[in-house]
């Protein structure tokens, strides 16, 4: 087996080695362990199923969210000579009749469905006399309400597999998981017990720069940058498929090669407008969040948003884009609080606890974007990775920043969260230190602390950005079992009892900024 594995990397996919985790996983999953995979975008998370597929004797069940996503993949297996299908609402009668009786005469090594077509009773009978490898499933975050990209027909999954073929071993797949979203989807599927692999979601090869947004001058900064960039490939995103016209045409009138992509063009002008970019015909893509997913080309030297995304997590999977090929990828974003505000507006309508997930999302997005940190250090503590020295390749790294002797109100912020019984969130703590009053602190009667109203001399916005940098450097951390609530770690306990010096650093201030351009 280990053989042809080793010959089919080469023969089927072109590989002559496997990259960072790919071959343990490869190897768990063929022994039959329920196996967990949490790679950035881009590191090849496919062939981490599709080889496995290969070699194993029956068809493995591959569920992914995206229609288009399906096809592209498929397509791309039969093209090296790999019998794989997709089943989901875009095949015709006949056509779901043919896959299905390949699957049944045991040819076919791969299939994929869309999780709307595998809770289908007919589908699980089908499946139920199928012979089938493993399960894989991708973009598994899509099961965490606590993500970016949430479906509910993915909390279906578990239960359909348990009637389809309890025992097959599943693979997991995801390149977005905070702590928070993994232990979810391990919950949900009820593989607590399966083998984790983690990859660093470090890309090293990325430069991240956020500018504040300026009405008119962000525009000539949009068109100085990417003439700058000139003959190399980039997208911008933008929020709106309004915005992303209008800054197209703005592109054009500027003599850039530029087109614009959202849901509301024609397939067929997106079809053209995405080959043109692959192919090298068009230098620039204006596009809404519509245009990326599974779009593989690596060299992409730039992405820009122009507006913020609605979560860090979407921002760096955007950014993630840029520098496939581990050469140069530059992400510029420019951010002011206002667009902020617009889109938790756009959440009004939303179910409450929807709303205020979303809500949260947002205000880790403007915190990344206002702060004085290493870039990367923010980026990758979201994702629960610690980075312990600055990246140097990040604007915040490259720029003198203002700091400030951070001990007292480091001490500050613990104590805070060590005398409320490390049971509150940031909102929360913040309150406590500047001493204000609401129903809660009534309840829980913090006003009765020592550390109430200790911190009043400063603002909220500085507290709260000592916080965040209390967790990047690892002195508190994020409780998992209850989203938002920060804890101490043994470092931060150990910081209580022999403080040391700590240089923290001044956020951004946009705002202030802006007004200084202005006035230029
Ligand atoms: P992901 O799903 O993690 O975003 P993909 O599976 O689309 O990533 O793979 C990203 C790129 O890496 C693809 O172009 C793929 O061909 C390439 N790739 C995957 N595995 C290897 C490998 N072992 N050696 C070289 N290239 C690889
Ligand atoms: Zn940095």
């Amino acid at each position: 087996m280990e053989e042809k594995v080793k010959a089919d990397l080469k023969k089927i996919f072109g590989f002559s080695q496997f990259r960072g985790n790919q071959k343990l996983i490869v190897d768990n999953l063929l022994n039959q362990r329920n196996t967990f995979v949490i790679m950035p975008t881009g590191a090849g998370k496919s062939l981490c199923y599709q080889l496995p597929a290969v070699v194993s004797e029956g068809t493995a069940i591959v569920i992914s969210p995206l229609i288009a996503l399906m096809k592209n993949q498929v397509d791309q297996l039969n093209a090296v000579g790999v019998n794989a299908h997709f089943l989901n609402s875009t095949l015709t009668k006949a056509e779901a009749t043919k896959v299905k009786s390949e699957v049944l005469k045991k040819i076919t090594k791969l299939l994929y469905v869309a999780p709307e077509s595998l809770t289908k009773e007919e589908n699980i009978a089908f499946l139920k006399s199928a012979h089938l490898s493993f399960v894989a499933i991708d973009e598994a975050h899509c099961i965490s309400e606590w993500g970016h990209d949430f479906r509910p027909e993915y909390r279906r999954i578990k239960s359909i597999i348990a009637q389809i073929a309890p025992n097959l071993p599943i693979i997991a797949l995801t390149a977005t998981a905070t702590p928070k979203v993994q232990q979810d989807i391990q919950r949900n599927l009820q593989m607590e017990e399966a083998d984790l692999f983690k990859s660093s979601f470090n890309r090293t090869n990325l430069f991240y720069e956020v500018r504040p947004k300026l009405k008119n001058e962000s525009k000539k900064a949009l068109i100085k940058f990417i003439k700058g960039h000139k003959g190399k490939s980039g997208i911008i995103y933008c929020l709106s498929r309004k915005k992303v016209e209008e800054i197209a045409e703005l592109l054009k009138v500027n003599q850039i090669n530029a087109a614009p992509y959202h849901a509301g063009l024609d397939s067929s002008v997106r079809i053209k407008t995405q080959d043109d970019f692959l192919n090298e015909e068009l230098d620039v893509i204006v596009a809404t969040i519509a245009f990326g997913m599974g779009i593989d080309k690596p060299d992409v030297r730039y992405v820009i948003h122009y507006d913020v995304p609605k979560s860090l997590e979407g921002y760096y999977q955007e950014t993630g884009r840029a520098g496939r090929d581990g050469l140069e990828g530059h992400c510029l974003m420019f951010f002011r609080q206002e667009d902020i505000v617009k889109l938790d507006k756009f959440n009004k309508d939303k179910a409450v606890t929807e709303r205020e997930n979303a809500k949260l999302l947002l205000q880790e997005m403007a915190a990344f974007a206002e702060t004085g940190v290493c870039r990367r250090k923010f980026i990758l503590n979201y994702f629960g990775e610690i980075l312990n020295e600055d990246c140097g390749f990040c604007d915040n790294c490259k720029r003198e920043r203002e700091t400030f002797e951070g001990m007292d109100y480091l001490l500050i912020a613990l104590e805070a969260v060590q005398k409320t019984n490390e049971r509150f969130s940031m909102d929360h703590l913040v309150k406590v230190i500047l001493g204000e009053m609401d129903e809660y602190i009534e309840s829980y009667k913090h006003d009765t602390l020592d550390v109430f109203g200790k911190g009043k001399g400063e603002s909220g916005k500085h507290w709260t950005s000592v916080i965040r940098q209390a967790m990047i450097t690892a002195l508190l951390e994020k409780d998992i079992e209850n989203y938002g609530i920060l804890r101490l770690t043994q470092k931060g306990l150990d910081f209580m009892d022999s403080p040391y010096s700590v240089d923290l650093f001044k956020d951004h201030d946009f705002e202030k900024e802006s007004e200084a351009e202005r006035q230029d």
